[in-house]
């Protein structure tokens, strides 16, 4: 049998670190980075006798997040310990969710190329972060910080629904995006703060039983996960192939190797040995509750592409793409304020953002400038203060040294020449050099004229306003 023979299934166990202003149990903030363990007190600590008492608003992000994934909120939910040892975690056990998580069976859509597909999801529960580790470089030994100890986390765990790596990589970007758009993440995947579990198996097409999974712990960019599923499945395949038996392994991702590695057995629920937190009342939630909190969820993407459709004339391709994410939405949004101008703001989006983010790996969230800066950009364009070629060149500088679009070319001297006399010039000057495309233009050649235009072009560094010396060429070879 052949790689062909065979599907591949994934489920996605996804943690996203809320971004509540203070940790899950005590009042310390939950702000990333800042010196090793000066965002600790002695709940987070885990010093003996410390009691935690739970965020309320930590419950109210979680319910958001069910609700806006179609997931039923359930009314009574408490706390459970999941005990195990780690040096990040003191206390010894994590506060969790185990047979009664806040929210449960909702779905999402993601689109395939056979259409949209919906990707369940089991739960949503709500736990603590743990610690950070800290290897020295210098081999004086491991350090503990614990500034993350305690940051709210929900974990999404999905159904095993998933068929391939582009359907794991759409799903993790639709959940990334909801998240973000009810504001309840920054979900910053560099700083950890969307990570996920990425559960693989293999099993024969038509097959109706899933196959022995293996797990990969942390991933935290939609690139190693796409190429840790595409690795796993081959491995797999390859053992299934030659007559052995996949374990049920945690695995660890290498990126430099591009290759996975056994981290330990897999644990069952078992081995944690679960129970109720006892300094933990139960989580009852009132009809009220939830239903206020449903009444209040901020416009999902679904929403504000039908807007940018109706109200903006977006094409369908360009809505989907700044509803994609909510930091371009919102940068859509600030920017057209400014120009008035929908189609080149998404159309600068689509094409030149998209692409040096793409070449930098980096997410939207990354854009080290905002929604101000594009729509003064787009204003310098429909102003004729600049072409369309030189806006590419301003966003490129806007990426590595952000200021105002106007400042940037007036120090690169990148103004557009709208001058008749300095236009006419530039003409002249051409047509003198390229008698041959003259003649071509007389006997009816009209590519002779494009080729003159981006002569012209290429001499004035493509600061030529392009109408002005298409216009005069033709009123120069017509004479
Ligand atoms: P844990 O990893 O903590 O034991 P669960 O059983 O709750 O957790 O979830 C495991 C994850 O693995 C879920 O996202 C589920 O969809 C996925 N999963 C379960 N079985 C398979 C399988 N055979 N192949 C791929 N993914 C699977
Ligand atoms: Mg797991
Ligand atoms: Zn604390």
């Amino acid at each position: 049998m052949s790689k062909e023979d065979y599907e591949i299934v994934i489920g996605l166990e996804v943690h996203c670190e809320l971004s509540t202003k203070t940790k899950i149990f005590c009042s310390c903030p939950t702000e990333f980075g800042g010196e090793p363990n000066t965002h600790c007190c002695p709940i987070c600590m885990a010093m003996p006798g410390t009691l935690p008492v739970l965020n309320e608003k930590v419950v109210e992000y979680a319910v958001k997040a069910g609700l806006a994934t179609n997931c039923t909120i359930s009314q009574n939910s408490k706390n459970d310990r999941k005990n195990y040892f780690y040096p990040d975690l003191p206390k010894a056990y994590q506060i969790s969710q185990y047979d009664m998580p806040l929210c449960e069976h909702g779905y999402v859509t993601i689109e395939t190329e056979d259409g949209e597909k919906k990707i369940r999801l089991l739960r949503i529960h709500i736990e603590e972060d743990a610690g950070k580790l800290n290897h020295d470089d210098y081999g004086r030994g491991t350090f503990v910080d614990l500034n993350r100890a305690g940051v709210p986390l929900i974990e999404c765990v999905s159904e095993p629904d998933l068929r391939s790596p582009q359907e794991a990589e759409a799903y993790l970007r639709k959940l990334k995006s909801i998240f973000e758009y009810i504001e309840v993440s920054d979900c910053k995947m560099q700083e950890g703060s969307l990570r996920a579990d990425v559960n693989v198996s293999v099993r024969k097409k038509g097959s109706n039983e899933f196959g022995t999974r293996t797990e990969c712990k942390n991933m935290n960019s939609f690139r190693s996960i796409v190429r840790e599923i595409e690795y796993e499945a081959n491995r797999q395949i390859e053992v299934l192939e030659n007559g052995g038996v996949v374990e049920q392994e945690t695995l660890r991702w290498d990126d430099v190797s591009g290759r996975t590695f056994p981290m330990r057995d897999k644990e069952d629920a078992q081995d944690y040995r679960y129970f109720p937190d006892p300094d933990l009342v139960a989580i009852k939630l009132s009809d009220e509750y939830i239903e206020n909190i449903r009444q209040n969820l901020p416009e999902l993407p679904e929403s504000r592409k039908k807007r940018y459709l109706e109200e903006y004339l977006l094409i369908p391709k360009a809505a989907n793409f700044v509803t994609s994410s909510k930091y371009y939405s919102d940068m859509f949004e600030e920017a057209i304020k400014i120009c008035n101008n929908p189609k080149t703001a998404s159309n600068l989006m689509m094409s030149e953002i998209a692409r040096i983010l793409n070449e930098k790996e980096e997410e939207p969230e990354n854009i080290p400038f905002t929604g101000k800066e594009l729509g003064e950009l787009v204003q310098l364009i429909d102003k004729g203060t600049i072409s369309s070629s030189i806006a590419k060149k301003v966003l490129e500088e806007l990426f590595v040294n952000p200021k105002a679009p106007s400042e940037i070319i007036e120090e690169k001297g990148w103004v557009q020449i709208s001058d008749e006399g300095a236009i006419k010039e530039v003409v002249m000057k051409i047509l003198e050099v390229n008698p041959q495309s003259i003649a071509d233009f007389k006997a009816g050649k009209d590519k002779a004229l494009g080729f003159l235009v981006g002569q012209a072009m290429k001499e004035t560094k493509g600061k030529a306003n392009p109408q002005m010396l298409n216009k005069m060429f033709i009123e120069e070879l017509k004479k």
